[in-house]
């Protein structure tokens, strides 16, 4: 059975672009492992079609012997939602051939993308052109725009920009059947009924496969400016947000919090990138002034709102970047936070979200609740503060065997904070999805009416469960 599957995929894409265990000298590790180390599946066959229409018929083939797919992007989704499971019964379809830019619509600011075009390149495409895309993630040298509107990804610009999905406005989507769906529209308006576009965005996989993109563009912005400020109290960083959008309005496009510890991390683990202003605050910010003037209106904008903040005792110090290089290094810092984390050994990461005025009594309840549970457990949070987005991670107490501890406690753990961000009226995911690993915890904290309607969707327009299935959705 699976030989026939296999010979009609090697018939649909070319011999050389389907994979197996049985080729001399396989190795699909690249394709079974996740981003994280977290799982490790194995593959029945990893398929790399080259065209929309190939992806149709991998899944044609697939639908007809009754085998299930995992699409597969850059493979950095943090959540194990990209990798087969360890039954050798999957297809993993990898969308990384599909990758060319098909059309720049200048007036109508739009730019029209393969599914596998990494981040990184459709940023620099844009560029060039003259505009901005403005997803931008520390992944983005090798996620790709497919994996970041099936994950609906996030980012540090979603503050002023919004998230992927804000910025598509078409997709074209291989169903589940293997049918394919022309829905790659320029149009901001079009309100024909449902909106099928909003559907597959954020579906991780499980009700078909986007093979493009139709995204918006923006005009670069003149200069961007960055400054990095130690606050007081997470209550000051809150207020200080409401300072930067009174002062910036729309220029105001980054506001990231990071904790001590977090940034003690990266002093420990990576010391010659200099963080700067940690020792003595609990808390430090990075803000980004994106100005459609100058530079010299950017920095004259900065100074004023840092100058109102100290006086309003919400900023107790602070360095404004003098020059672009200046500026990466203060984001740098900010992007290897979960570098140093990795370093310092494994951990429990969550990317919750709670309303923005919430966030300083979340933190202070939470922390004292993990305290008291787990003696010697340690916070490393950090986030986009702007958008109410916390990476409220935890780290094993210093000495502790890590690989013991989340075996352990990770229930335990995501249990206690995800029950704190339900009383606070939060999401157990605003970034990463659930993928795998939070897909038990979702039926606990989804309202059973929307649950309801996710299942009947699924049931839809994927009846027989075969698009990344146990994804999102328990069976
Ligand atoms: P993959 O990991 O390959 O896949 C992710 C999910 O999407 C899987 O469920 C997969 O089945 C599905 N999928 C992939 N491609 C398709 C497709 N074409 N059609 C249908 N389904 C598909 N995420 C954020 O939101 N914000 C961040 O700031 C952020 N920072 C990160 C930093 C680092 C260092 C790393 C490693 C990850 C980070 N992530 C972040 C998570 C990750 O990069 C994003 O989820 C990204 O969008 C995944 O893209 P990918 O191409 O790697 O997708
Ligand atoms: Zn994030």
């Amino acid at each position: 059975m699976s030989a026939d599957l296999v010979a009609a995929l090697r018939a649909a894409v070319g011999p050389a672009q389907v994979l197996t265990h049985d080729d001399p000298g396989a190795d699909l590790s690249a394709w079974e492992q996740d981003w994280r180390k977290r799982a490790h599946g194995r593959a029945l066959a990893v398929v790399r079609p080259g065209s929309t229409a190939e992806v149709a018929a991998v899944v044609r083939a697939c639908a007809a012997a009754g085998t299930a797919i995992v699409p597969q992007g850059g493979n950095t989704g943090l959540v194990v939602g990209s990798v087969p499971d360890d039954t050798g019964t999957q297809v993993v379809l990898s969308l990384t051939r599909l990758s060319a830019v098909r059309a720049l619509d200048a007036a109508n600011l739009t730019l029209t993308v393969e599914a596998g075009c990494v981040l990184q390149n459709l940023q620099d495409t844009a560029e060039k052109a003259g505009f901005l895309f403005p997803l931008s993630l520390a992944a983005e040298g090798s996620c790709t725009i497919g994996g970041n509107l099936a994950t609906n990804a996030g980012g540090t610009q979603v503050l002023r920009y919004g998230n992927a999905r804000d910025l598509c406005l078409g997709l074209e989507v291989v169903t589940a059947q293997g049918e394919v769906w022309h829905g790659l529209t320029g149009l901001r308006k079009d309100n024909t009924g449902y909106d099928l576009r909003d559907l597959f965005i954020g579906s991780e996989g499980t009700l078909g496969i986007i093979t493009a993109a139709t995204l918006k563009l923006y005009p670069l912005p003149a200069a961007q400016l960055t400054a990095w400020a130690a606050v007081p109290t997470l209550d000051a960083a809150v207020a200080l947000l409401g300072l930067a959008h009174q002062h910036l309005g729309a220029g105001l496009t980054g506001f990231e919090v990071m904790g001590q510890f977090a940034l003690g991390l990266v002093d420990k683990h990576f010391p010659a990138l200099r963080v700067p202003l940690w020792q003595d605050s609990p808390y430090c910010v990075l803000l980004e002034n994106s100005d459609s003037e100058s530079e010299a209106h950017a920095r004259a904008q900065f100074e004023r709102l840092l100058e109102t903040a100290f006086e309003q005792g919400l900023v107790s110090d602070a360095v404004v970047a003098g020059s672009l290089a200046q500026a990466h290094g203060l984001w740098h810092i900010r992007e290897s936070i979960p570098l140093a984390q990795a370093e310092e050994g494994l951990n429990i990461k969550h990317d919750i979200s709670i309303p923005v005025s919430s966030i300083p009594a979340f933190c202070a309840e939470t922390d004292a609740l993990l305290q008291r549970e787990i003696p010697g457990v340690r916070l490393v949070n950090f986030g986009h503060l702007g958008d109410g987005n916390l990476h409220y991670n935890v780290q094993a107490p210093a000495g502790a065997d890590a690989k013991k501890f989340l075996n352990e406690q990770e229930t335990r753990v995501n249990t206690l904070v995800f029950d704190a961000v339900a009383r606070y009226h939060g999401s157990i995911s605003a970034e990463h999805g659930v993928g795998s690993l939070k897909a038990d915890h979702l039926p606990h904290y989804k309202d059973p009416v929307a649950l309801g309607l996710m299942r009947a969707i699924k049931q839809a327009l994927d009846p027989h469960h075969l698009m990344n299935p146990g994804r999102v959705l328990t069976p």
